[in-house]
Order: C-alpha cells, then sequence, then structure tokens
C-alpha cells in the first residue's frame, strides 16, 4: 500500500531534477500528493493541511532533491511526522489498583461488548490476569445475554443483576464482588446510544464518578468517520478518558479517523480491533497506521 504513494512522490520529485534548487512550489506540488491521501483515508481537512504544511517546513530545511533517492526521503518524512503526531510509541493500559478497574464508554454499536471480550481474554491470556466482565447495560437485556455469550466462549465471568436499573449501584457491587472472589480486573461494558444524548452522558458520567476506574476507554467505529471525531470530543468532554480503541479496522477504512481523534481530543489510542472473533485485538502501533493511512 505504502508503495503506491511512495512511487508517486518519487516520481514527482525525479521530474524536477534538473530543474536547479527545490523551490518551496515544487514541495508543494508534491505534497498535494500527500494531503490527497490523507483525505482519502478520510482525515478531516485542516488536519491534513496543517500536516503537509508541517512536512513542507521540514522538507524545505533539507534538500531533498541532492539525495539519490528524493521520493523515500519525502515519504520518511511524511511518515515520521505522521508516526508522531499519532503519538509516536505504543502506549498500554494501567494495570494498578486492586482491582483494577476498566470502564469501557461508547456509542452502541460501536464494538464496546466486543472489545470488552477481547481485552478480557488478551488480558487472562497474557498476562495471567483473573478478570471479571460486568454487564451494566440496564435498557437492553440482549445486551447482557450477549456479553455472557462472549464471557462463557472466553471462560471469563460475568457479573449481571437481572432487575437493577441502576448501573452506579451494579457497578460498585461488582467491584466488590471481584474483591471477595480473587479478581484484579474488573471489565465494565456500558449502555451505549446510537447517538450522544444527554442522559446517555450522565449516566457513564455517574458511573466514572462512583468507580473512579484505573482505565476509562473510548471505543470506536473506525468506519464512522468524521462522525467518530465529534463522539470522541462529547465522550472526553464528560470523562477525560485515558485512550482510544478503534475498532472494525478490517473494513476498508483506510484508518484516518486515528489522525483525526488523536489530534482532536490528544488521548493515545491504545488498542485497535481487527475482526468479530476474540482474538481480533491488536495493540495500537503509530507507524503502522501512518502506512496504513498513506496508502
Ligand atoms: P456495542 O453495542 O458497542 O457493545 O457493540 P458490539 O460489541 O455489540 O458490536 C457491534 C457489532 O460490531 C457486532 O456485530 C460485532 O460483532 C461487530 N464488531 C465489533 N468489533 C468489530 C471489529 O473489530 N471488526 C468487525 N468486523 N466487527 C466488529
Amino acid at each position: 500500500m505504502f508503495n503506491n504513494l511512495s512511487d508517486k512522490l518519487d516520481k514527482a520529485l525525479h521530474t524536477l531534477k534538473g530543474h536547479g534548487q527545490i523551490t518551496e512550489i515544487n514541495v508543494a506540488e508534491t505534497l498535494k500528493e500527500v494531503r490527497r491521501a490523507l483525505l482519502d483515508a478520510d482525515v478531516n481537512f485542516k488536519i491534513a493541511k496543517d500536516f503537509t504544511k508541517k512536512v513542507q517546513t521540514k522538507a524545505l530545511g533539507q534538500n531533498v532533491l541532492t539525495t539519490l533517492n528524493p521520493g523515500q526521503l519525502m515519504v520518511k518524512l511524511v511518515k515520521d511526522e505522521l508516526t508522531e503526531l499519532m503519538g509516536g510509541d505504543t502506549v498500554g493500559i494501567n494495570l494498578g489498583g486492586s482491582p483494577t478497574v476498566i470502564l469501557m464508554s461508547g456509542l452502541q454499536g460501536s464494538g464496546k461488548t466486543t472489545f470488552s471480550g477481547k481485552l478480557a481474554n488478551y488480558l487472562k491470556t497474557k498476562k495471567t490476569k483473573q478478570v471479571l466482565l460486568v454487564g451494566c447495560d440496564v435498557y437492553r437485556p440482549a445486551a447482557i445475554n450477549q456479553l455472557q455469550v462472549v464471557g462463557e466462549q472466553i471462560g471469563v465471568e460475568v457479573y449481571a443483576e437481572e432487575g437493577n436499573k441502576n448501573p452506579v449501584e451494579i457497578s460498585k457491587n461488582a467491584i466488590a464482588h471481584a474483591k471477595a472472589n480473587g479478581k484484579n480486573v474488573v471489565i465494565i461494558d456500558t449502555a451505549g446510544r446510537l447517538a450522544v444524548d444527554q442522559e446517555m452522558m450522565t449516566e457513564i458520567s455517574n458511573i466514572h464518578k462512583a468507580i473512579n476506574p484505573q482505565e476509562t476507554l473510548f471505543v470506536v467505529d473506525s468506519m464512522t468517520g468524521q462522525d467518530a471525531v465529534n463522539t470522541a470530543k462529547a465522550f472526553n468532554d464528560i470523562l477525560n478518558f485515558d485512550g482510544v480503541v478503534l475498532t472494525k479496522l478490517d473494513g476498508d477504512t483506510r484508518g484516518g479517523a486515528a489522525l483525526t481523534i488523536k489530534s482532536v481530543v490528544d488521548k493515545p489510542i491504545k488498542f485497535i480491533g481487527t475482526g468479530e472473533k476474540m482474538e481480533a485485538i491488536d495493540v495500537f502501533h503509530p507507524d503502522r497506521m501512518a502506512d496504513r493511512i498513506l496508502g
């Protein structure tokens, strides 16, 4: 994928050879290809524009035409800058506290329940953790059932309280249950709605205040493009979350939401979801995402 852009930049810069010193216009021309790649990947227009401007300044500081392969140097500049903007390195989750409490937030359909299962499975197999999954969607019995199916599939206990309509109470009871039963990680799956509304925000904010989680993750469907950014902002304003989970990256999205979300809320993307199966989870690698966005 990455080669496409690399080839384009290489070609664009080679045609400039023999025309003397590289000029601002030459660089701007080649960076148009970069901007196009970013916009194609669904990166917000202003962010794409700011980004190419930054790279332009850097490129002009280096005489790209004197190198053997100017296209490759440009691609490296672009890729390094993109990686840096997405956080540079992989950021893990805080597993402190006893137990560690992880709160999931996000819209309905974003992949919260699936990801809760994936994370439980990931922690259970990789970190020898004793995990408790908690179903807090008091509006949709089907959501609790779905979590129970997931729990059975991965061999993780699911805590739910049939008939209790108070998610704050359920969360607190679940943490007490975890302590009493030797669980050191509690993952709380909350109710989402199809769009941001006040009731959902108040509810998750109340849960957040009551349990003070070590880690609050915002789960977002990478296919939702620009909408993902507004949702991220709304949740971050209320929760000041710790990290983002980008789901459904197995689809044909180029993942520009990663860059836009990171730029807007300035929180690390910690995990990605790459399928419906419990194993389809990966920690987020900014450099790999840069390759994908550039296409
Ligand atoms: P929730 O409403 O936020 O709890 O979302 P769910 O976990 O129920 O997920 C909604 C749908 O997206 C389900 O059909 C999941 O199987 C699917 N899903 C979740 N994560 C992924 C993913 O990474 N890739 C794909 N292809 N599907 C996913």
